[in-house]
């Protein structure tokens, strides 16, 4: 640090602070983990000054051996441990792993009348005037994903993303009274909508999928049936979910990120079977540009983790501990979306608190737990201020936390969402973001965390 303090001593201190939050505090964010640090001392190196545009051995700047060597291993890690015939590691983060996804599928299933007369099947090779035709066409392109309170992603299809933009959408919510998601309404809806893409996975369904009933229906409805995993993929690749439950082998293309339950780096992947290969390698240029090969090292790095015993070992502890945390909190009177959780999150309806999902997180937040306020189905408060909060156990399985230490954990934030009052703002209105907590209760609470944490 002192390199970077002398500097820019600014940065260096945010550096400092941010290792002690992530060190001291209750990291239960569901997106987020602990890195090893053989994965960031591989990102932090001499790749990052480097350009290599294309792909390995086929690339647009010279020198590149170095980087075909990290891109190589590590899409041959993430092919071997998916199981998948074909990977690419260099989309910079999840939304970029969609935007390459959805414009290889558009380049394999669109076919656009003009361009096809003229013989040109290529994205790469389209003129001004093909971009006109094709703009025109996609306008008339679907795509069906999970909604976005019910737990779905903003790149699948929502407005304020470009996907929302792209896609003409339509998305199935879960179940009013269970919560689950129900498989014969997704049917329903398909075969009305008719899709070219049927979109799986979630940011906040705190359930597995079962991909095989998926792309039944995709295939019922001739959709290209894409599974966006950046959630779960450290729970595949740890080998928990299997069968039905791996997207892999059900779907036509999957994409993930690197760093959230599969503890990597910040970035993207897509995976995909031989059909789409050739569409998916032409991410950049069509959506990127020069890679990021230090990244990619670190991708390399992560995935020769995760192909270890003890990742499985971690992946398994995952979906334990957050069991152990729902039942502990379920135990003390919290209400959990469906109930409860069979994959690394659960959503907690702070309804039940008298709280804003605004308020529980700050609340939680002045007591060391750091979480995301999250839509509820159907959430009566919206997207912004919310009705509940998103866990998960990815960071805190990381840092060896285990069962006995979950139930305490839930001891922790029911505490302080039980202490945590709303409080009208200056006007007398009930404010959705004002709250009270008693300070002594908050010291306590991150006294009790810090504690925790001290000895993992
Ligand atoms: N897809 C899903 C399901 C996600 O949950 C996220 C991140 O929250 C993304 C994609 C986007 O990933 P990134 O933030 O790396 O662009």
């Amino acid at each position: 640090l002192d390199v970077v303090r002398s500097v820019e001593p600014r940065v260096a201190d945010a550096i400092g602070a941010e290792l002690a939050d992530q060190r001291e505090s209750l990291k239960l964010i569901a997106s987020e983990n602990y890195a090893s640090p053989a994965v960031l001392l591989a990102m932090g190196n001499w790749f990052s000054d480097k350009y290599a545009e294309g792909t390995v051995g086929r690339r647009f700047y010279a020198g590149c051996r170095n980087v075909d060597t990290v891109e190589s291993i590590a899409a041959e890690h993430a092919r071997e441990l998916f199981g998948a015939a074909h990977a690419y590691v260099q989309p910079h983060s999840g939304i970029d792993a969609n935007l390459v996804a959805f414009w290889a599928v558009l380049a394999d299933r669109v076919e656009v009348p003009a361009l096809a007369r003229a013989g040109v099947r290529q994205v790469n090779d389209l003129t001004e005037q093909d971009w006109a035709v094709l703009r025109r066409e996609l306008g008339d392109q679907r795509m069906l994903g999970m909604s976005l309170d019910a737990g779905g992603h903003l790149t699948h299809g929502f407005r304020p993303n470009i996907s929302g933009k792209m896609f003409d959408q339509r998305s199935y919510g879960t179940d009013p009274v269970t919560g689950l998601l129900d498989y014969d309404e997704v049917r329903r809806i398909a075969r009305e909508f008719r899709p070219l893409i049927l979109m799986a996975g979630y940011s906040a369904y705190p359930r597995r999928v079962n991909f095989r009933l998926m792309r039944e229906i995709a295939d019922e409805v001739g959709a290209t049936f894409m599974v966006d995993m950046a959630h779960f993929a450290g729970l595949v690749a740890g080998k928990v979910f299997t069968g039905d439950f791996d997207p892999v082998p059900h779907a036509h293309i999957v994409t993930t990120t690197t760093h959230k339950s599969l503890r990597g780096p910040r970035g993207g992947m897509v995976l995909c079977g031989p059909e789409l290969a050739a569409q998916v390698d032409r991410g950049c240029p069509m959506v990127l540009g020069g890679p990021l090969p230090h990244v990619m090292a670190a991708k390399a790095v992560a995935l020769a983790e995760a192909r270890r015993p003890d990742f499985q070992a971690y992946a398994g502890r995952v979906v334990e501990n957050a069991a152990a945390l729902a039942e502990g909190l379920s135990r003390r009177g919290a209400s959990l979306v469906t109930g409860g959780t069979d994959n690394h999150l659960l959503l907690v309806d702070v309804s039940g608190y008298g709280l804003t999902g605004r308020q529980a997180e700050a609340a939680l937040l002045d007591a060391g737990i750091v979480t995301n306020r999250n839509s509820v189905p159907r959430d009566p408060n919206g997207a912004w201020y919310t009705s509940g909060v998103r866990l998960g156990t990815p960071a805190l399985t990381s840092r060896g936390l285990g069962v006995a230490e979950m139930d305490e954990v839930a001891g922790l934030v029911h505490t302080v969402l039980a202490g945590t009052r709303p409080e009208a703002g200056p006007d007398g209105v009930a404010s959705k973001a004002r709250y009270r907590l008693d300070r002594a209760v908050a010291d306590r609470v991150a006294g009790r965390a810090a504690d925790l944490l001290a000895n993992h």
